[in-house]
């Protein structure tokens, strides 16, 4: 059995998610961390590769032997996340078909992605097998997009926003709007709200940055929670996260001018 934080497996956990339950994460990136983002708060610390080369990372073969020697049979849900965007892999779609096989579509397969990807046609193809996919939106505009996110060169937020409609249109799964709230958007209320009420997504989940930015990469920080973050072996700086006040706040304007259900980390 694959251990909860083996640096080796393509396939960790499972872990506690507050969005997701015991959740079993799929890494199809792995060595080093690569993203179309570089997030100023990202669990893995400064992204090693920014990026929007789609490409195999990890071969297929390689997650399905991971996998089948994992406890998933322990996990609620399997989250496809780990050391980066998974949508720039482009295996995801075999991957996920591979996987529900194995499982008789018994488990919940979740993406969680931050929507760069979704311009492209072929991702949404590539993505339309899952049951839920919870997309990135923290930029109402791309003066904050970059301060926040600081995307490959690129990535506008317009193009982003297109691409998630466009993934609205087609996807008949649940799709979740996820947005981390900092210093740099808590004031941008009614501009992220125009945005969420142009795309429409089922639900909305409400974060702040509650694990801390690493100094280094190491691939430990995937799926580290806890008391697992004492063992990231470089210095950690802990974020500014929103008072439980301002959550509630910015939770009932939501609730109000969207009319969607939300979900938020200080409530789970
Ligand atoms: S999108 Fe996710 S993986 Fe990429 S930099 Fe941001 S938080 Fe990290």
């Amino acid at each position: 059995m694959v251990s909860s934080l083996t640096t080796l497996s393509s396939v960790y956990g499972p872990i506690k998610s507050w969005r997701m339950g015991s959740s079993l994460g799929i890494d199809l990136i792995m060595d080093p961390s690569t993203c179309s983002f570089n997030c100023t708060y990202c669990q893995l610390g400064f992204i090693q590769r920014i990026t929007t080369e789609r490409k195999i990372y990890v071969s297929t073969k390689r997650v399905i032997q991971d996998f089948n020697v994992s406890n998933w049979k322990d996990a609620d849900v399997i989250t496809f996340s780990g050391s980066g965007e998974p949508t720039l892999a482009l295996n995801i779609s075999e991957v996920i078909r591979e996987i529900k096989l194995i499982t008789e579509s018994k488990k919940t397969i979740s993406i969680l992605t931050n929507g760069t990807m979704f311009n492209n046609p072929q991702v949404i193809s590539d993505v339309m097998d899952a049951d839920l996919i919870s997309v990135k939106l923290d930029a109402p505009d791309d003066e904050t997009l970059r301060m926040i996110n600081r995307p490959a060169s690129e990535i506008n937020l317009e193009n982003i926003v297109l691409g998630i409609k466009a993934l609205r249109k087609r996807f008949e799964g649940k799709m979740q709007l996820q947005i981390m709230f900092m210093p740099q958007n808590k004031n941008k209320i009614n501009e992220l709200v125009n945005l969420i009420n142009e795309i429409k997504p089922d639900e909305i989940a409400l974060n702040t940055p509650t694990r801390p930015y690493p100094s280094g990469w190491d691939m430990i920080t995937r799926g580290a929670h806890g008391k697992d973050i004492e063992k990231i072996k470089y210095a950690t700086k802990s974020l500014k996260t929103l008072t439980k006040e301002e959550a509630i706040e910015i939770e009932n304007k939501l609730k109000e001018l969207t009319n969607l259900p939300i979900i938020s980390v200080y409530n789970n």
